[in-house]
């Protein structure tokens, strides 16, 4: 690898975000390669035995094996970090992989966990179900609350997890007021960032320890691979994560890391259009349907505090509609453009009714109390014209009596 000017931070840390975006990390090969290169190895080869010795010994740069080291992955790494204004980044092989290993590498049995109750299914079950299994014990309170969180707080709490805007409630978490209470107490605060992504959200600027990611959502940003990703300081990434990482090997494949870093260089482009967008559909529904939760309009309870700490409200909302399950599948099944999907982040727009999908399999007294009712769609907004969407819904609104 030579021209490494994407890796030198004396000259990446002076660039604009969109410009971290498109040649932040890169690492070009003696080709010259003005595209990121990408590396499928699982090994790497030594010139003399010596080389790999002082390898292994951690006295010589360079690789070793791809569950710890790929040239790909690293430039995505280094990117990634450079967006968050991370001092370092590792990613892994989907969001859930990299919210399990950010809770597991610092947790141990004895140990307390603070968590919003409005999260993506999966990441409630890793607080409900995992971590008490290993008896690491956890509080699941109101993350609109920051006094919620203090009034958890046990001598033993080690972690506070939670995601702003919160899926798909659309809940927001002041972060300068829980990260406070975090930091004064010695607790490590980790964000999910999935929604915002640091192209409108850089929770580390509000004084977050840690920012987990389901890359697969904004920053592929086109429905095609999954990936993760964890950014904090150096010390808890080399000190805490790492270890946990190569020795559990939740690795991120080298090509879905270079998909995901193409998908980066239009991330600026594609969050604030697709945010756009969203705003006019929001407007449009408010029109139409009883209830829109969506953070950018000022109808949102918490729409000031939203805006004070990201830059736009992103892509993703919900509303809900009053005839529960049947009239929000009606709705569903009569669009003609936008899909039925479950997937968020996507330049594709895509709904789903979250009660019966990606929250199925929360309890109902659970689901309801985290404010995912039968009437609640979620809404992907995409980079077409926002026009036909408004089309679409107009007449699925109207199927759907509404
Ligand atoms: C999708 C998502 C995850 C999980 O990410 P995967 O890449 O699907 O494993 C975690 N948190 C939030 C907020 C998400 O939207």
């Amino acid at each position: 690898m030579k021209r490494r000017t994407g890796q030198d931070r004396s000259i990446t840390a002076n660039w604009r975000p969109a410009t971290r975006a498109i040649r932040g990390g890169t690492a070009r090969s003696e080709f010259g390669e003005t595209s990121e290169a990408l590396f499928l190895t699982s090994g790497y080869a030594y010139d003399c035995a010596g080389d790999a010795a002082a390898r292994f010994a951690g006295e010589q740069q360079g690789m070793t094996y791809s569950r710890l080291q790929n040239p790909t992955v690293q430039m995505l790494e280094e990117r990634i970090a450079l967006l968050e204004g991370a001092e370092a980044c590792r990613t892994m092989a989907t969001g859930m992989a990299a919210m399990t290993a950010v809770l597991l590498c610092q947790l141990q049995t004895g140990d307390h966990v603070v968590a919003g109750r409005a999260a993506f299914g999966s990441c409630r079950w890793l607080v409900d179900t995992l971590l008490p299994r290993f008896g690491i014990t956890t509080t699941v309170i109101d993350a609109r609350d920051p006094q919620q969180f203090a009034d958890a707080v046990r001598p033993e709490t080690k972690v506070f997890f939670f995601e702003t805007p919160a899926n798909p409630t659309m809940d927001v978490v002041d972060l300068r007021a829980v990260c406070g209470i975090a930091r004064e107490r010695g607790i490590t605060s980790v964000v999910d960032n999935a929604f915002a992504t640091p192209a409108l959200q850089r929770p580390l600027d509000y004084g977050a320890d840690v920012t987990a990611y389901s890359a697969t959502k904004m920053m592929d940003g086109q429905g095609r691979v999954l990936a993760g990703a964890v950014c904090g300081s150096a010390d808890f990434v080399e000190n805490t994560l790492l270890s946990f990482i190569r020795n559990t090997g939740p690795t991120l494949s080298a090509f879905n890391a270079w998909v995901v870093l193409k998908g980066l260089e239009t991330l600026d482009l594609r969050i604030r259009r697709q945010s756009e967008s969203a705003l006019k559909v929001g407007r449009f529904l408010e029109g139409r349907v009883p209830r829109v939760l969506h953070p950018g309009l000022p109808s949102h309870p918490q729409h000031n505090l939203a805006m004070s700490q990201m830059d736009a409200a992103g892509p993703i909302f919900a509303f809900e509609v009053d005839g529960g399950r049947k009239q929000a599948h009606a709705l569903l099944d009569a669009l003609q453009l936008i899909d039925i999907s479950n997937n968020i982040g996507d330049s594709r727009s895509l709904m789903t009714h979250p009660a019966t999908t990606t929250h199925h399999s929360v309890a109902e007294d659970k689901r309801i109390e985290m404010g995912v009712s039968d009437g609640m769609l979620r809404l992907n907004v995409g980079l077409e014209d926002v026009d036909d969407l408004i089309e679409d819904l107009d007449q699925a609104l109207r199927v759907a009596g509404l």
